[in-house]
C-alpha cells in the first residue's frame, strides 16, 4: 500500500521585547544566571502578572502577516506542569482564546505553490533554563517569563521538503515584521513535528508521533525523513503506530521514544485569575496592520515587475532577507539600464561568494554600492575587465578598501582587447596546438575553446575572451 505524510508544525518564537512578558525584567541574553528575576518570573506567592504591551502588539502583527482572524477579545489561562525550570509549576498561557487563528502561508516547493493552514497563534511565557552537570543539575530562570508566540499549522504539510519550506518562509515573514531574530541556534525560534501517514487517497489522520528536539530546519527535515519512513515499515509490518513523543538523535540520524499517550499530560487548564481578558479594537489592528512593511511575497513580485530581467528564482532569493532585498534594490536603483539581470547576477553570484568566504553576509561587506556597481560596468558592458578579474577587484576592494580603479592599475588588470596585443600569443598558441587546430578544422568547435583557453593562460586571464575566440575563429577559417 502506498502511504501519505501528514506534517503538522508547532513552532514556538521568541519575541524580541526589551522587558518579560508579565513583569519588568530585562530579556537581555547571556547575562549572570538568575541575574533577571524578580518575584513575580520567580512565581513568589502574591506576585502579580502585568500583561507587556508590546508582547501583546508584536503578536497580533504576526497574526495578520500570516493572514489569521486576530480575536477581539484574547484571555489567558494557566497550564499547568511539574519540572524544575517552571518555578510558578504552571505557565501562563493561551489555551481556547488566542491572539490569532485560522490563518495560512503560501509556501513553493519544487515550482509548486501550496497554501498551509495556520490554526492559531498565541501567546506565553518561557521557561527556564536546566543545565546538567556530571553530578547536578543547575537552573537559569533568566529567560523564565520571556515573551513566546506559539505558531501551531492545521496538518496540512505533506513532505519534509514543505516542513523546511514552511520553516524558512515563516522565519522569513516574522524578521521582516521585526518582532523576533527566528534564529534556531540561539534558541529564539523552536519547533516540534507531529506526523503520521494514511493511506493514499484516504482523508482521515492516522496516529501521529510528536518529535523533538529539532536544532536546526535541516534536523526537522531529516527526523520527518526517518519518521514518515518508520510508520510506513511499522504499518506495513501490520504493527500499531503508538502515539508517542520522540527524540531526534542527530548522530545516530534516528528518533528515540521519549513518552507515550498513557504517560501524556493532562495540563488541567483554566483561566488565569490574575489578568483580565483584552479587548483588541479593531481600530488597534488597523494601526498594527500600517506598521508591517511589504512582505516577502509582495516584495518578489514587485521585484519581478520593476527590475526587468530578473528571474523568479533570483528574486526568491534576494527577498527572502529584508537587509539582502533593501540592499540589492538600492544597487537595482543605481543602475542605469533597464535590465537588471546584470547587477541580479553579481550580487547573487559573486558578491554572496565574497560574503562566504569571510562568514558575512552581502549587506554587511564594506563596499559602497558605487565601487560594485563599477565593476559590473567595467565588466559587463565596457569589457575593460574579464570576468575574473571582475572577481578579483570586487574582492580586493572588499579587502582593502580601495577603489576599483586603483586595484586595476596596481594589478594590471585591464582586459586586453586590441587584436595587435594578443597577436604574439595567439600565433603561439595555434603553433603549439597542432593538433587541436586540426580537430577544428575538421568540426570539433570545442577545440576552439581549447585554444582560447591556451591564450587566456598566456595572458594571465587578461585576453578578452570573446574577441578572443572571434579572432581565433577567424584566423583557422582565413587559413
Ligand atoms: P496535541 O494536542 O498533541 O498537541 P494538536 O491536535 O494540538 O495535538 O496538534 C498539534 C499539531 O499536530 C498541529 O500542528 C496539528 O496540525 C498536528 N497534528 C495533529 N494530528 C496530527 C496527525 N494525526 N498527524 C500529523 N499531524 C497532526
Ligand atoms: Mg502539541
Ligand atoms: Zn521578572
Amino acid at each position: 500500500m502506498n502511504y501519505e505524510p501528514v506534517i503538522g508544525l508547532e513552532v514556538h518564537v521568541q519575541l524580541k521585547t526589551r522587558t518579560k512578558v508579565f513583569c519588568g525584567c530585562s530579556t537581555e541574553f547571556g547575562m549572570e544566571p538568575n541575574s533577571q528575576v524578580c518575584p513575580v518570573c520567580l512565581g513568589f506567592p502574591g506576585a502579580l502578572p502585568v500583561l507587556n504591551k508590546t508582547a501583546l502588539e508584536y503578536s497580533i502583527k504576526v497574526g495578520i502577516a500570516l493572514n489569521c482572524t486576530v480575536q477581539e477579545f484574547t484571555k489567558f489561562d494557566r497550564k499547568h506542569y511539574y519540572y524544575p525550570d517552571l518555578p510558578k509549576n504552571f505557565q501562563i498561557s493561551q489555551y481556547d482564546l488566542p491572539v490569532s487563528k485560522d490563518g495560512y502561508l503560501d509556501i513553493a516547493v519544487a515550482d509548486r505553490t501550496r497554501r498551509i493552514g495556520i490554526r492559531r497563534a498565541h501567546l506565553e511565557e518561557d521557561a527556564g533554563k536546566l543545565i546538567h552537570k556530571e553530578d547536578k543539575s543547575l537552573v537559569d530562570l533568566n529567560r523564565t517569563g520571556q515573551p513566546l508566540l506559539e505558531i501551531v499549522t492545521e496538518p496540512d504539510i505533506h513532505t519534509p521538503e514543505e516542513a523546511y519550506a514552511y520553516l524558512t518562509a515563516l522565519k522569513s515573514i516574522i524578521q521582516y515584521v521585526g518582532v523576533s531574530d527566528c534564529d534556531m541556534e540561539k534558541g529564539t525560534l523552536r519547533c516540534d513535528a507531529n506526523i503520521s501517514v494514511r493511506p493514499e487517497g484516504s482523508t482521515g489522520l492516522g496516529t501521529k508521533s510528536e518529535l523533538k528536539n529539532l536544532n536546526s530546519f535541516k534536523a526537522v527535515k531529516d527526523a520527518l525523513q526517518y519518521e514518515i519512513e518508520r510508520h510506513k515499515e511499522t504499518l506495513g509490518n501490520n504493527e500499531q503506530i503508538v502515539q508517542e513523543t520522540r527524540l531526534w538523535d542527530e548522530k545516530s540520524g534516528r528518533t528515540i521514544a521519549m513518552r507515550s499517550k498513557e504517560e501524556a499530560k493532562d495540563y488541567r487548564y483554566f483561566p488565569e485569575p490574575d489578568l483580565p481578558p483584552f479587548v483588541i479594537s479593531q481600530q488597534q489592528i488597523q494601526e498594527l496592520k500600517k506598521s508591517i512593511p511589504e512582505l516577502p511575497q509582495e516584495k518578489k513580485l514587485r521585484f519581478l515587475k520593476e527590475y526587468a530581467g530578473l528571474t523568479e528564482k533570483d528574486a526568491e532569493i534576494l527577498v527572502a532577507d529584508k537587509r539582502k532585498a533593501d540592499d540589492s534594490e538600492e544597487k537595482f536603483k543605481l543602475w542605469p539600464d533597464k535590465n537588471k539581470k546584470p547587477v541580479a547576477n553579481w550580487y547573487i553570484g559573486a558578491l554572496t561568494a565574497t560574503a562566504g568566504t569571510l562568514n558575512l553576509q552581502t549587506y554587511e561587506l564594506p563596499i559602497s554600492s558605487k565601487a560594485f556597481l563599477e565593476i559590473i560596468e567595467l565588466v559587463e558592458k565596457k569589457q575593460a575587465l574579464s570576468n575574473l578579474a571582475g572577481k578579483t577587484v570586487l574582492e580586493e576592494v572588499v579587502r582593502s578598501g580601495k577603489t576599483p580603479a586603483q586595484i586595476i592599475q596596481e594589478k594590471n588588470l585591464v582586459q586586453v582587447s586590441d587584436e595587435s596585443s594578443l597577436d604574439g600569443p595567439i600565433a603561439e598558441a595555434i603553433n603549439e596546438n597542432p593538433k587541436s587546430v586540426a580537430d577544428f578544422k575538421a568540426g570539433k568547435d570545442n577545440a576552439l575553446m581549447f585554444l582560447v583557453g591556451q591564450v587566456m593562460k598566456k595572458t594571465k586571464g587578461k585576453a578578452n575572451p570573446k574577441i578572443l575566440q572571434d579572432i581565433l575563429k577567424r584566423r583557422l577559417t582565413d587559413a
